[in-house]
């Protein structure tokens, strides 16, 4: 049977090229990257080399990269940190993040007395810039605007710009989610000036188990994991040296080629909107995800104009993988927090949202394979109506 992966934002394949840079490591590196004789320097270059290259490519100091675990720890170093170290009393943030920001804001407001606010958002999932401004101009206490720079599930893309001005006006941090955007965009964190950011390897072909925070020097952030002083003293614990030179080269590539994937799977995408709608009517698009010019171009978040809980399991069936929600949640077809903040309590009670996420593997023979099916569901439940 065929197998086809449209989940890509969930995560990706790891490149050839990463496993073998990876393997290589494995084999030949085994020092302590804290040891000091020739082993462990060994590691501890290729450590370095690794954050330096990562940071070359952001215009940013190698010490202000974080080594982390993943998206979800870059994300909770940074929030619960602001609260724990840097005197923040309010956070602003909406409710379109990922649960890693939305849980643990919620545990600050709950644990650690801090004010949770939450900026509007459209029907588009589209955050209300004033409202932010107001929010932010509305009181003194210190501020963390956390607000993610592309949206797993819809893909709408924030204007980072636009809010690092509003944040630096009112003296606030700004941290912003990039866990699907780095590696895809062309990104210089310097001229942004945002204070934080995060990254995880597997969403950019690299492996599992590795990810970064970037933290603005200035900014004092201290450490959550405490213990041997690794990272500079924010985040102990032996380095994840495999893990960190696979994230290295895994960017490495994703720069080099950028503009050669970006140009691939923006075509995809078209293709795909167009097959979709030219055999499906009444198909539509949720969040800003079909708008090439403010969406994630990774990801197309269609709205099937029929119910049906199983299309996961109808897709499966017939070899394609994608997504209903957000890949973290077990596989329940239950409507995700994010479309449930978008669509009338009727478009929930009569449509199907399905995330359809590329990479640069997919073609446009798996396109027509989806679109096939696609379209024999929906005609099945036309003549079931
Ligand atoms: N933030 C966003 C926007 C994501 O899409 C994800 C993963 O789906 C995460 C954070 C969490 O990243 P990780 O899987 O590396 O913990």
């Amino acid at each position: 049977m065929q197998k086809i992966y449209l989940d890509n934002a969930a995560t990706t394949p790891m490149h050839e090229e990463v496993i073998e840079e990876m393997s290589d490591c494995m084999r030949r590196i085994y020092g302590n990257p804290s040891s000091t004789h020739v082993f462990g320097r060994e590691a501890k270059a290729k450590m370095e080399l690794s954050r330096k290259k990562i940071a070359d490519a952001l215009n940013v100091l190698p010490s202000e990269i974080v080594f982390t675990s993943c998206g979800t720890e870059s994300n909770n170093l940074i929030i619960r940190s602001s609260v724990d170290h840097l005197g923040v009393t309010r956070i602003i943030t909406s409710n379109l993040e990922h649960k890693c920001v939305k849980e643990t804001s919620h545990e600050m407001a709950e644990w650690r007395n801090v004010e949770l606010v939450k900026v509007k958002t459209d029907t588009n999932g589209s955050v209300d810039y004033e409202d932010l401004e107001e929010k932010l101009k509305s009181s003194d206490k210190k501020t963390l605007v956390t607000l993610m720079h592309a949206n797993n599930e819809i893909g709408n893309l924030l204007d980072v710009e636009r809010v690092q001005r509003i944040c630096e006006e009112t003296g606030a941090l700004f941290h912003t989610d990039t866990v699907q955007t780095l590696g895809h965009y062309p990104m210089n964190l310097a001229k942004l000036k945002v204070d934080f950011a995060s990254c995880s390897a597997h969403k950019l072909h690299g492996p599992k188990g590795i990810g970064f925070a970037y933290v603005k020097k200035s900014t004092g952030l201290r450490p959550q994991i405490t213990g041997g002083g690794q990272e500079r003293g924010l985040r102990s614990g032996t380095e994840n040296v495999y893990g960190v030179v696979g994230l290295a080269k895994a960017f490495e590539m994703a720069i080099q080629d950028l503009d050669k994937h970006k140009n691939h799977i923006e075509n995809l995408k078209k293709y795909t909107i167009q097959k979709l709608q030219e055999s499906i009517s009444g198909i539509e698009f949720n969040g800003l995800s079909a708008d090439l010019d403010h969406s994630l171009y990774t990801v197309l978040n269609v709205r099937l104009p029929f119910k049906d809980a199983l299309i996961g399991f109808e897709l499966e069936l017939k070899g394609i993988a994608v997504s209903q929600g957000s890949a973290c949640s077990s596989g329940a077809s239950k409507v995700s927090a994010v479309i449930e903040s978008i669509l009338s309590p009727e478009e929930i009670e009569t449509t199907t949202p399905v995330r359809i996420s590329f990479s640069c593997y997919n073609t446009k023979e798996e396109i027509d394979a989806l679109a096939d099916v696609l379209t024999k569901i929906s005609e099945k439940h036309l003549v079931a109506h």
